[in-house]
């Protein structure tokens, strides 16, 4: 099935490895060109790399920390300068830090804000404008499964994810009669390099192996395994592709079925 991405301009941020990666990767080889950014440029360059070698496809790198908004700014100039259009932007960044309430202060809130909420607000007001000249555009937002059920410890997570979300359906109403999409995507347990990292340092906590630590997790998932990062990537490129022309304002779940909730 031809999804429609040969000759589209995408951006995909936070893209040096995992999701973001996975997803930039999965839309090179479908034919579209990428705008990827990360804040390191070493890693960041490492990435464009595979993905050219990988798909073919042309690659710009651009470091940027997506919770400054003077860079997010700079980033889709250089996007809009290089490749002239932004067809589809995936709104993506590093996960907030875990933590229970009364363990976080004031100010650990807002960074979160800035790095989780912030980040795709700036985002869209870069990149709207355009696609409303073009008259068509499609914007997806990554989340967390989070967003369906609020998860142990992780209360900033869970708290500005929602707002992620609120924002995506609100956008979607508002941007429709521009031809403009926008969605969100919950992923569930993903097998990324933080992922990896997170199996061994719970090992290391328990006294057990990282093979323990999955077995325990995925018992919890009815395809009783994490997803990789592939598997998201595909999801991922198809609902910001043409072929999901008239799928907006959802959150679709990618977990495996762990989510125990109706919708
Ligand atoms: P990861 O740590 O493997 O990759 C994160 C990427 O974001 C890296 O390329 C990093 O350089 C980049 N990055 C981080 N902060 C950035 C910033 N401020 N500006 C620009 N780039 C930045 O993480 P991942 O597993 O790919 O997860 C991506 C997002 O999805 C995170 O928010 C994570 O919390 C969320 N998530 C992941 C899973 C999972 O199982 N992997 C599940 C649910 C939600």
């Amino acid at each position: 099935m031809d999804i429609g991405l040969k000759g589209k301009i995408a951006l995909v941020t936070a893209a040096s490895r995992g999701l973001g990666y996975a997803t930039a990767l999965a839309m090179a080889r479908e034919g579209a060109a990428v705008a990827i950014c990360a804040r390191h440029a070493d890693s960041l360059e490492a990435a464009a790399e595979r993905i050219r070698t990988e798909s073919g496809a042309t690659v710009l790198p651009l470091v940027a920390d997506v919770a400054q908004p003077q860079d997010v700014q700079r980033m889709v100039a250089a996007t809009l300068d290089h490749f002239g259009r932004i067809d589809a932007l995936f709104v993506n960044a590093g996960g907030p830090p875990p933590g229970y309430f009364m363990e976080l202060a004031p100010e650990d809130w807002t960074k979160a804000a800035q790095l989780t909420l912030h980040s795709a607000v700036q985002l869209a007001y870069a990149v709207v404008p355009g696609m409303k000249e073009q008259g068509c555009g499609s914007i997806l937002v990554n989340t967390s499964v989070s967003v369906r059920h609020p998860l142990d410890g992780l209360i900033l997570s869970n708290s500005l994810r929602a707002a992620v979300v609120a924002l995506a359906k609100s956008l979607s109403i508002e941007l429709g009669p521009d031809g403009i999409r926008v969605n969100a995507i919950a992923p569930g347990w993903t097998r990324t390099e933080r992922v990896d990292a997170l199996l061994q340092a719970r090992a290391a906590h328990h006294g057990t192996t990282p093979e323990d630590e999955l077995g325990q997790i995925t018992a919890n998932i009815p395809l009783r395994r994490m997803a990789s990062p592939e598997e998201f990537g595909q999801v991922a490129a198809f609902l910001l592709s043409p072929a999901a022309s008239y799928i907006s304002g959802v959150t679709l779940s990618v977990d495996g079925g762990m989510t125990r909730a109706l919708l």
